[in-house]
């Protein structure tokens, strides 16, 4: 497993454009990868890209967040996808934080997942981005790759994390979203994967892969 990651993060390696979640969890402050990774969700990164740091610009804060109308969070973010749903959310999510934990984002995954509108996914990326604790995210990318790896044979994202928790060396966890997700971007994508110069072709195997190039 680590060795073929190794490959693939090299692969992918300096030519790859940091994922927007990416570039704002370089600041390493919870409130904002959280604020991000929500904006994200079923979002292009070029929109996320600009969305996130337009409303983190006017609300940097948990405090300034929840003092924001819905409508003008909604209008920050436009064009994200939900974009008044999110709004919303962002609010809620921001609200409970004064309220309930002194503003401060919680650093463990049950204090995350707690919040409406809070997944596993936004709950790992907090953790690993924003708090530099141990956590796996794994989104559709990670996922759809690990299982045609043969690292795993899981239904589910859910399920994919879990046993990847118990195989994966620790010195993968918190990268190996970004490594699998720029591969799933540029080259090991859902409907037709580019095996014929894929840097882990002799080890992978291309499990439910049935239409390549
Ligand atoms: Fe993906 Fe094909 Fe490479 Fe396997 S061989 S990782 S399916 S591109």
């Amino acid at each position: 497993m680590s060795s073929a990651l190794s490959r693939i993060a090299r692969f992918v390696g300096r030519g790859a454009d940091a994922l927007a979640v990416t570039k704002i969890s370089r600041t390493r402050e919870p409130f904002r990868v959280l604020v991000a990774t929500i904006i994200s969700l079923r979002t292009k990164d070029e929109v996320t890209d600009v969305a996130a740091p337009r409303l983190l610009a006017v609300a940097p804060t948990p405090e300034a967040m929840a003092r924001l109308p819905p409508a003008r969070i909604a209008r920050l973010i436009y064009p994200a996808g939900f974009y008044r749903t999110k709004a919303l959310t962002l609010r809620a999510i921001a609200r409970t934080l004064m309220r309930d934990h002194g503003g401060r984002v919680p650093d463990t995954l049950e204090g995350l997942l707690a919040f409406k509108g809070v997944g596993r996914k936004t709950a790992n990326l907090v953790l690993t981005m924003g708090w530099g604790k141990p956590g796996i995210c794994v989104d559709t990318h990670v996922h759809r790759i690990s299982n045609r790896l043969g690292f795993v044979r899981t239904r589910t994202p859910d399920d994919t994390e879990q046993v990847l928790r118990r195989r994966l060396p620790s010195r993968w966890w918190i990268p190996i979203n970004d490594v699998l997700v720029a591969f799933g971007r540029t080259h090991c994508g859902p409907l037709s994967p580019r095996c014929s110069t894929c840097p882990v072709g002799t080890v992978c195997a291309r499990e439910g892969v049935t239409r390549s190039r």
